[in-house]
């Protein structure tokens, strides 16, 4: 019996999956929703779907209704508990302490505290539901699977901002980079794919509501889009990505913007959703370009006007490329996107097959011969968190 639960949990909200590790197959799933507010539910899917509207307090009780919908004779997928053989959590962010996923104990558990200040809305909702799953499933083991461990290989030049050195050395501020076990699954796949070459240079582009695009070189991240947080890099679907940073203190003194409304207005307002004043979602951006919206049709523009020039840059870092490949929503579904993006890109020796563009799931998008190989390959966070909580747990 291998099942592995994992679990991803937001300040409000409890995402989950079981899966049958000698399968990989995922027996079930669900969100719990608006815990700690009014009118919370559970959404989850077992031998049958179902929505229980019940108050939640906390993730405690989140995680209570869970493991109670997974066992039920009625709608469940498991007898007992017991057969649950270890918990995976995704956890934003590392910090410098974590290159690697982690068997939580208290030292471990200590340290995504301390990482607290790097993401302050993430961090503390992932604590919650590591604390729990502990005390609802004691002597469980507990994983931690970071967002930010893969890019931990970048070198000082990617990760270092120009700003006084000692904002490193007191605060840790620096680039960390983010989607780490989506960029490490799909660039993992593009190897295999690639034929196991002994060096790979690898675009890997998460294009998604956040999106974040990762130079991989021989299988490790030298560079990534995100910063030390999330706003960073490619425009977004509500975030600004980068900016000029003057503009924040122009725009806090011409609406007179307090600190937080600022944080709002660039994660929240911006993006293809401020540049549009359409959607944050690409297939209603799309809708409204066809419609001769000009503002929707220069968000497209801008979005993958931003995607073609990181793909550049890193090739440039690289020293060149063998491969790029598309994931996440955008990445897997947005066949017009991806051929907007890779528009003109025959310099650098991409030959797109729009016939194979239009396709979907794994498959490779350029000819026959193209020097640069385009993959979109859907990714599963999940599954890498899975895979790295069996990984790590000990063997029975
Ligand atoms: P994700 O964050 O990976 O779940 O991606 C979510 C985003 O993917 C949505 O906001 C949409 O903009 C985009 N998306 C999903 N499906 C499609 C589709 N079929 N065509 C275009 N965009 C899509």
């Amino acid at each position: 019996m291998k099942n592995i639960l994992v679990i991803n949990a937001g300040s409000s909200s409890l995402k989950y999956q079981l899966f049958d590790m000698d399968t990989e197959q995922v027996l079930s799933k669900g969100l719990a929703e608006r815990i700690g507010i009014s009118s919370s539910a559970l959404n989850h899917r077992g031998k049958k779907e179902i929505r229980i509207v019940k108050d939640m307090r906390d993730h405690n009780d989140a995680i209570h209704m869970v493991l109670d919908a997974l066992v039920d004779p009625e709608v469940g997928v498991l007898k007992d508990l017991s057969e649950i053989a270890a918990v995976g959590h995704r956890v934003v962010h590392g910090g410098e302490t974590f290159s690697a996923s982690q068997l939580i104990d208290e030292n471990v558990l200590e340290a995504i505290e301390e990482n607290v200040p790097l993401a302050p809305l993430h961090n503390p909702a992932n604590i919650m539901g590591i604390k729990a799953c502990m005390a609802a499933m004691p002597g469980v083991p507990q994983v931690a699977v970071f967002d930010t461990a893969f890019h931990q290989t970048m070198p000082p030049r990617a990760y270092i901002y120009g700003v006084p050195y000692e904002a490193y050395e007191t605060y840790k501020v620096r680039r960390y980079g983010f989607h780490g076990t989506s960029h490490l699954f799909v660039s993992q796949r593009a190897i295999e794919l690639l034929g196991h070459p002994e060096h790979s240079k690898i675009v890997t582009c998460h294009l998604g509501n956040g999106s974040s695009i990762a130079a991989v070189q021989d299988g490790k991240s030298i560079d990534t889009s995100m910063g030390m947080t999330p706003l960073e890099g490619v425009v977004m679907g509500t975030r600004s990505g980068d900016i000029d940073p003057a503009i924040v203190k122009f725009i806090m003194d011409k609406e007179h913007m307090s600190i937080q409304e600022a944080d709002s207005y660039f994660n929240k307002r911006s993006g293809v959703y401020g540049i549009s004043g359409v959607s944050s979602d690409f297939r209603d951006i799309a809708d409204a370009a066809q419609e001769n919206n000009a503002r929707a049709e220069l968000a497209l523009d801008v979005f993958a006007y931003h995607v073609k020039k990181y793909i550049g840059s890193y090739a440039a870092a690289m020293g060149g490329l063998d491969c790029v490949v598309f994931t996440a929503g955008i990445g897997e579904n947005d066949s017009a996107m991806r051929a907007r993006i890779l528009e003109n890109m025959e310099w650098i020796g991409i030959e797109m097959d729009p016939w194979e563009n239009d396709k979907r799931g794994e498959h490779e998008i350029t000819k026959p011969g193209s020097k640069v190989r385009v993959f979109v390959i859907p990714t599963n966070e999940e599954l890498v968190i899975a895979r790295d909580t069996l990984r790590l747990i000990p063997k029975a």
